[in-house]
């Protein structure tokens, strides 16, 4: 299975979009059209990269819009970028998405007693490649850890890509601790203190932030994808998600999309025009005592 993607919009705008086409050129949505499972024997996901390791431009898959191409996320009219947490440049892996899954904003978690937070559940790439933004790769789960944002439950998976050449010897968390010394502390730091810059308080962690293993990862990962089933069959109110999807619901569901709605729809969106410059305040360092 492979997919492509095509970009409309300056890249650095706010028009930039990343729409994603399958392998027969057909515009689909990464959200819903791009199956979960790479190979649900070998427990092997599909992971749609967002953000690429040492970037910062927040890029998101866009939940509420038409065929939810990727764009960057945008506060107060401007377009957001992490902010460099010494000793941290950008983000310290390649950031995504596991395709078909869905944080229900209406369920508490059991574990975390927080309801969800409405997206698709978030992957941190580990492998030592730097991917590309709209990269859709196989990751091989290994842990989790439980991120609370403002009361919202906020998993973060941590996975690698398949295609890694140590990825053979990395089977769990604990390969990650013992093969990769100081990733997950570091891990845990980055998600405390980033929004901290922004104004914002330190997130906090369940489970006294320890990360969880491999079953327990793709357990949670599992309970998404039900989530997302409930989605995408209309048992639950979508709110604001847009679930147009052009593979996955039958023609007479509301959320089927057409080829010519889908092409009309990133037809509306500015063409591809050239790179704008980053700003330079995106390269600063913030230095603040841990706690
Ligand atoms: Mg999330």
């Amino acid at each position: 299975m492979s997919f492509s993607v095509e970009q409309r919009g300056n890249q650095n705008s706010l028009g930039y979009r990343l729409f994603f086409k399958n392998a027969e050129g057909k515009y689909i949505s990464p959200f819903h059209d791009i199956p979960m499972y790479a190979d649900k024997g070998q427990n092997i996901f599909h992971m749609v990269v967002e953000v690429p390791r040492w970037t910062n431009a927040k890029m998101e898959i866009a939940t509420k819009d038409l065929l939810n191409p990727i764009k960057q996320d945008v506060k107060k009219g401007k377009l957001r970028y992490v902010a460099n947490v010494f000793p941290h440049k950008g983000y310290i892996w390649n950031y995504g998405a596991i395709p078909q899954t869905w944080e229900d904003p209406a369920h508490k978690d059991g574990d975390t007693g927080c309801c969800g937070d409405n997206d698709p559940i978030d992957v941190c790439e580990i492998g030592s490649k730097v991917c590309s933004r709209g990269d859709v790769i196989k990751v091989k789960v290994l842990g989790i850890l439980a991120m609370i944002d403002e009361g919202e439950t906020d998993w973060k998976v941590i996975a690698i890509n398949v295609d890694d050449p140590e990825a053979s010897e990395f089977n769990n968390i604990s390969d990650v601790r013992r093969l990769k010394p100081g990733y997950l502390e570091a891990t845990v730091d980055w998600f405390r203190r980033y929004k901290v810059p922004d104004g914002k308080p330190e997130n906090q962690f369940a489970f006294n932030e320890e990360f969880k293993d491999k079953d327990f990862a793709i357990e949670v990962i599992k309970s998404t994808h039900n989530f997302w089933n409930a989605l995408i069959s209309q048992k639950v109110n979508a709110g604001e998600l847009n679930c147009k999807n052009t593979c996955v619901s039958a023609g007479n569901s509301p959320f089927c999309c057409s080829a010519d709605e889908a092409t009309a729809a990133v037809g509306e969106t500015f063409p591809r025009g050239k790179e704008e410059p980053v700003p330079s305040s995106v390269d600063k360092w913030f230095y603040y005592e841990k706690k």
